[in-house]
């Protein structure tokens, strides 16, 4: 099977995960902070602060942010999950935001003005520029999971320059990978430091108590959400390859883009001149879409949905939010197609191939706006 995504991993990944284990610090060492202090210096943002994975880091980002019950949090629904779950994590609601037809991303104009904070993400990896808000929420928290070499209107997404935080996951399929990890950018020394506690049990202040020299404290619920020095010198030796990989996923991408200009395939948005896609996903969009996601497996071709909307799933099933109709359309015909720095050019020509033939024949995918 020709799979969606996948990792590419090198001997340097190895030699540099090896150091780490041959030393003295396992987790929570040197290696997690040259990872992210290399993630900083990339994204052009002030701190960035490691976590156990992309999840971990929403939650610490929706708790350092102080939301909590009473608090509305809006986000779209053509995305993972955890998009929406950090907000339930802390105990505040959801509403979800359809996305505009055009980039697949959440449409600006649609965040209620009601909502104390939007989880905003760059779906597939296409920049949403969050300057078009109408109105910034009390918060604005990056979900930047597919987003990381993505480069937007207001510069690197990661430089936080309309956020107060950005969240990168490092799970396999992502840009580069730790394993699993995840990091959050923020500008602000105030919320570095409650992402870092959060991080760690809530733990601070050791060493400042006379009487107990040995002594921490805590005052909330935290949690143990660190990356292992392990996961972390993975993470940094990838981040040199970023570039090439970007580069080869681009490349990839304009190739699916010619090979499929005459097909009944509706090819994904480009990103304007100036800016950097990072090309995570490749998510066409087709009539038909069951028959053609069954003959393509067949075919050995790992072709996979994403997402099905979260207001799809039963967990959010009481969440009250206006009609949805653009996502729900998008949804209809969607399909990721292979797409990674590894992916050589004859699997794609077999993807090419299969999918113009179970096509063939069929009409275009309507704007929703023309329906
Ligand atoms: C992958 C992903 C996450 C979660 O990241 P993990 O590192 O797997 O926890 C969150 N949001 C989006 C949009 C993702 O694609």
């Amino acid at each position: 099977m020709i799979p969606y995504g996948r990792q590419c991993v090198d001997e340097d990944d190895v030699a540099a995960v090896a150091e780490v284990l041959r030393g003295d610090w396992l987790t929570a060492g040197p290696a997690v902070r040259s990872f992210e202090d290399a993630v900083a210096e990339r994204v052009d943002a002030r701190f960035a602060v490691a976590f156990s994975s992309g999840t971990a880091g929403l939650h610490g980002a929706a708790a350092a942010a102080g939301l909590g019950p009473g608090d509305l949090v809006a986000t779209p629904s053509l995305t993972f999950v955890a998009s929406a779950n950090c907000a339930r994590y802390v105990g505040a609601d959801v509403v979800f935001v359809d996305v505009e037809e055009s980039t697949m991303n959440l449409d600006p104009a649609l965040v209620p003005d009601t909502a104390d904070a939007l989880v905003a993400v760059h779906f597939a990896g296409l920049p949403l520029d969050l300057s078009r808000l109408e109105r910034r929420p009390r918060v604005v928290i990056e979900d930047a999971a597919h987003a990381l070499g993505a480069v937007g209107p207001l510069g690197p997404i990661g430089n936080c320059a309309a956020s107060d935080m950005c969240v990168f996951s490092f799970h396999p399929v992502k840009p580069v990978t730790s394993a699993e990890g995840g990091i959050v950018t923020t500008n602000s020394p105030e919320l570095a430091e409650r992402l870092r506690r959060f991080r760690n049990h809530g733990m601070h202040g050791a060493g400042e108590s006379v009487e107990e020299p040995w002594a921490y404290r805590i005052d909330e619920t935290a949690m143990n959400y660190r990356l292992s020095d392990l996961h972390a010198a993975l993470g940094r030796s990838q981040l040199s390859k970023l570039d090439r990989f970007t580069r080869r996923r681009e490349q990839v991408a304009r190739r699916y883009d010619e090979a499929l200009a005459g097909a009944a395939v509706r090819t994904p948005p480009r990103a304007p001149g100036g800016q950097v896609h990072s090309r995570h996903l490749y998510p066409v969009r087709v009539l038909d879409r069951r028959r053609v996601y069954e003959e393509l497996r067949a075919a050995g071709i790992g072709v996979q949905v994403h997402y099905v909307p979260v207001h799809h799933q039963p967990l959010y099933a009481d969440v009250l939010s206006a009609p949805l109709p653009v996502t729900e359309a998008v949804y209809d015909g969607l399909l990721s197609l292979p797409l990674h720095p590894t992916l050589t050019d004859a699997d794609q020509d077999r993807v090419v191939r299969a999918l113009s033939a179970t096509t063939a024949g069929s009409p275009q995918v309507e704007s929703e706006r023309r329906r």
